[in-house]
């Protein structure tokens, strides 16, 4: 199987001809016609032709022979989207289990937004052949700590759904008029995202990260204009509701003179996204007054005895105009989920289990040495432990492992002799050096 030149066909290595046009499965992997045409007589006993041939067959290889397909990678394209018909939606059940194989843990976020993911897009659909009755959209606004996961959500269902994303820093925007970014920038963005074309830009996902560092300053109206924070909400408002935007296609500040790019932001989902620290105090307090009142939920529930992840359950519009977000976005975004901050098994997990996980990516790296890499459980825990420490979740998770990885990538091309990478827990706490296991050959 001839797979070094990227246009030559995986089954018959023959290299692409006018004879032998190719069909790209997947980055460098190709069939020739004749080859396709025959494996589909074989195995469908039907001559399907173009993406639907594509699809059935890396449908069939993954299923058979997956060591023949990519490993999953950072920018990674799920295999069941590669396999999808084009006008499948997968159902929230399906949208979870793909999830799953990314996201660890953040079981109802999960849910919040795959059956609002769904309902989105069954509503873009509804739309086309509409009947008069319309859905509203329903924006998501997800609260969770840092390296919790919802940059992670939000990417991971964009690519699932195979539809156009970006994420913009809210902190970096300003109402037209001032120093920074406008708002209808972040729409250029997805609309680059989306190789300038408009209609699949208008199906797109923006996520808003630090949706709550842009809060009104005071809970009064204030005289002067609040630059950073009301006025972008303000204006984030508008094209979070749907409007027609004039986008300058080179982005920055507007010119008169300038042809614009109109996009219309009324099917396009916006995901907004922030830490929200101490959120989960305001609801407590809020809880805990209840309970004493005749107002009480469940009475006689001291709030102490709530986890994280059922007191923020219970959030509730007001609870966020405490954080100075204004009532309207507030109103424009009804979904609320909220993401726990990750355990220390979760920590643990997340370093092997995904797809894409890390532990994954590097012993790849190092059997492509000849060398195999073997990281204890006690490893994998003591690292999950610091990372708690450090409060960035799996941000320092990362940054953790990706040190002490660093010793090791740089000595073994290098040393011939080296068989096995052993990671211990005395390696993650710095007692001792990770241990190596050397070949006899070499020795
Ligand atoms: P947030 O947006 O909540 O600050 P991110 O989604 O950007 O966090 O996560 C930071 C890094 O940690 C990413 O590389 C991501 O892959 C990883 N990560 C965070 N949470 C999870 C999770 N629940 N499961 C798997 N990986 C995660």
């Amino acid at each position: 199987m001839a797979r070094s030149t990227p246009k030559n066909c995986m089954f018959c290595g023959e290299p692409e001809s006018d004879g032998r046009p190719m069909l790209q499965l997947h980055d460098n992997f190709h069939v020739c016609f004749p080859c396709m045409e025959g494996l589909n007589r074989i195995m469908f006993k039907t001559v399907p032709k173009g993406e639907i041939a594509a699809k059935r067959i890396l449908q069939l290889i993954s299923e058979t022979h997956p060591e023949l397909l990519p490993q999953e990678s950072e920018d990674f394209v799920p295999m069941e989207v590669l396999t999808r018909r084009q006008d499948e939606l997968p159902t929230p059940m399906e949208l979870h289990k793909m999830l799953n194989s990314y996201v660890i843990g953040q079981e109802h976020a999960k849910k919040t937004l795959c059956v609002a993911v769904y309902n989105h897009y069954l509503r873009l659909r509804q739309k086309a052949s509409s009947d008069g009755t319309e859905i509203e959209k329903s924006n998501i606004l997800m609260a969770g700590s840092t390296g919790s996961g919802k940059t992670l959500l939000a990417r991971t269902l964009a690519k699932i759904l195979d539809v156009p994303f970006c994420i913009v820093d809210a902190t970096t925007l300003t109402e037209a008029g001032y120093v920074g970014e406008d708002v209808e920038n972040i729409v250029l963005r997805l609309l680059q995202a989306a190789d300038m074309n408009v209609a699949k830009a208008e199906r797109g996902i923006i996520y808003v990260d630090e949706i709550d560092k842009i809060g009104r300053k005071t809970q009064n109206v204030s005289i002067t204009r609040d630059v950073s924070g009301e006025g972008v909400q303000q204006a984030l408002l508008k094209i979070v509701e749907g409007t027609e935007c004039n986008i300058p296609p080179k982005g920055g500040r507007k010119h008169p003179n300038e042809s614009y790019i109109r996009v219309n932001t009324e099917n396009i989902l916006f995901i907004c996204g922030g830490a929200f620290v101490g959120l989960e105090d305001i609801i407590r307090k809020r809880l805990g007054a209840s309970t004493l009142g005749f107002a009480s939920i469940e009475e006689g529930r001291d709030t102490k005895e709530y986890t994280e992840e059922e007191v923020l359950a219970k959030t509730l519009p007001e609870d966020l105009f405490l954080f100075g977000m204004i009532p309207e976005l507030v109103g424009r975004l009804p979904i609320f989920a909220p993401l726990t901050t990750l355990t220390e098994d979760e920590l643990a997990e997340l370093l092997t289990k995904p797809k894409n996980a890390l532990v994954k990516q590097y012993a790849k790296l190092l059997a492509m040495n000849g060398v195999k890499l073997t990281i204890k459980d006690n490893a994998l825990r003591a690292m999950a432990r610091l990372a708690i420490e450090r409060g960035t979740g799996a941000r320092a998770l990362r940054s953790i492992f990706e040190n002490l990885m660093l010793d090791i990538m740089y000595k073994v091309p290098g040393d011939k002799s080296i068989a096995e990478v052993i990671l211990t827990e005395d390696a993650v706490l710095g007692k001792k050096e990770p241990e190596l296991r050397r070949s006899k050959k070499a020795s």
